[in-house]
């Protein structure tokens, strides 16, 4: 009987990982998509990202780079870089406000330049 409750257990945990339904993202540039439920999901941002994915695809084929490879301007890899040089900052910052019991609102301060930072990051391109 013990197992069988188990079994059910871990198929409620399932489902309700499952329902985690994680922000649909631009396939180019990394930027939210607001999804309407209605028709078929979108892949990009807009126009130009679609455009900017379709010419990639042009240039790199033939070549051993895949289509959908995420190519960085060495300027843009430096940026992204340094943003997560920062993000580390934050975590490490969070970790040293809670190892001192900083208050409450404190964590909460630091944790929300987290989320803002980190989301900063997923823009890719
Ligand atoms: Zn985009």
């Amino acid at each position: 009987m013990s197992r069988g409750s188990a079994s059910v257990l871990g198929v409620n945990a399932f489902s309700a990982s499952a329902k985690m339904n994680p922000e649909v993202t631009c396939a180019w540039c990394g930027n939210p998509i607001e999804t309407t439920g209605r028709g078929r999901p979108k892949k990009y941002c807009s126009h130009s990202c679609r455009q900017r994915a379709y010419e990639q695809r042009n240039n790199v084929s033939g070549t051993s780079i895949p289509a959908d490879a995420v190519i960085l301007h060495p300027q843009r890899y430096a940026e992204l870089k340094d943003s997560l040089f920062e993000l580390r900052c934050a975590a490490e910052d969070i970790a040293t406000a809670a190892t001192e019991n900083a208050s409450a609102a404190e964590m909460r301060q630091l944790c929300d330049e987290l989320v803002t930072l980190a989301r900063s990051v997923e823009k890719i391109r």
